[in-house]
């Protein structure tokens, strides 16, 4: 059960609730987020909800059969909105487009890219300075220096960042710079980073794991819900299977099964999704259908050139007429 909390609760109020949970053997574990002050209360067994509801320093109750609770939309039923400032949000009844490059490389590819963005409308620029790579020997990323150039860059054009988070010890040294930490499909269940991006006030975007399920999807974001941060949007990127013809299986099955069980925005990844430049727009167009809040890809001048995922990569042209047949695709599905 999520108990919410009044606020300015006094630590005897609360300290009733544990006392009232205990006797009906249930564990209550204190959440205070930005925006909310809750006990969830673990256990099992069958109670009268009236031994509760009249305890002073309780505004509401809800019963959550999910396994995960405050990101279930058993108890939110409005979506959760991520407002990033100056007019840019995520799930707000729009279609929040980011896309970049693989891997942030130069001053002048961070130019061309933001150039290409104002022009096309697009308000979030993804890119990564903290490349996870599958081989050591690849290009492993600009780093905190390449971040500090990006977001001068970005910011005197009204951009938004969304960019990878690896470790912890990066999370302090990235805040000023980032909009949106991104845990990578590597990192879905590294609890330890989940747990710190929990202290953080800034958004941050989970992708599914590798091999990971829409349930594990949840209870990664329930870790960073817990630990304090509501600022939460989950991404579907692909998942390995047993198919070899593309990089990975883009399952959009898990957007409106997502959408259905929680309350937070749902971005999809069609780039790493499919992993074939020319199949990407199909993807991502296939991607608003099911009822996605977002779509992130990879853009860069020169594909060929990047210095990673360039197979996968749309050229400025490719990029262009994706964004406005996303725009045209949203208008058909809000049409419906
Ligand atoms: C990326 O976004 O470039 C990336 C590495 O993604 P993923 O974690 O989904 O592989
Ligand atoms: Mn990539």
């Amino acid at each position: 059960m999520i108990i919410q909390l009044t606020k300015g609760i006094s630590e005897q109020e609360i300290n009733a609730i544990h006392e009232k949970l205990a006797a009906i053997n249930h564990k209550g574990t204190e959440v205070k987020t930005q925006i909310g002050h809750y006990i969830i209360g673990i256990g099992k067994g069958e109670f009268d909800i009236r031994n509760l509801g009249n305890t002073s320093g309780i505004s509401d109750i809800h019963m959550v059969s999910d396994d995960y609770k405050l990101v279930s939309k058993k108890w939110k039923v409005n979506p959760t909105v991520i407002d990033l400032g100056d007019g840019v949000t995520i799930a707000d009844g729009g279609l929040a487009l980011m896309a970049g490059p693989c891997s942030i490389e130069s001053e002048e590819q961070i130019k061309k890219v933001i150039d290409h963005l104002v022009a096309n409308g697009v308000k979030i620029m993804r890119g990564g300075v903290f490349k996870p790579r599958s081989s050591p020997y690849s290009f492993r990323g600009m780093g905190i220096d390449g971040l500090k150039m990006w977001y001068e860059l970005a910011r005197a054009a009204g951009i938004k960042i969304v960019t990878e988070v690896m470790q912890v010890s990066q999370i302090e040294e990235m805040y000023d710079y980032v909009d949106i930490y991104q845990v990578g499909a590597r990192n879905t269940q590294n609890f330890n980073l989940l747990d710190e991006l929990g202290k953080i006030d800034k958004a941050v975007m989970i992708k599914r794991g590798i091999s990971g399920t829409v349930e594990e999807l949840l209870y990664s974001a329930e870790y960073v819900f817990s630990g304090g941060n509501e600022k939460l949007i989950l991404c579907e990127r692909g998942i390995r299977t047993y198919e070899r013809a593309s990089r990975n299986t883009l399952d959009l099955n898990a957007v409106p099964i997502l959408k259905a069980k929680s309350h937070l925005p749902v971005v999809v990844d069609p780039s790493h999704g499919i992993g074939i430049r020319q199949y990407v727009p199909a993807m991502a167009l296939a991607a608003v259908m099911s009822g996605a809040d977002g779509i992130i890809f990879e853009t860069h001048e020169i594909p060929e050139k990047a210095f990673s995922d360039g197979q996968q990569t749309l050229n400025f042209e490719e990029s262009s007429k994706l964004i406005k047949q996303l725009n045209q695709t949203f208008e058909l599905r809000n049409s419906f």
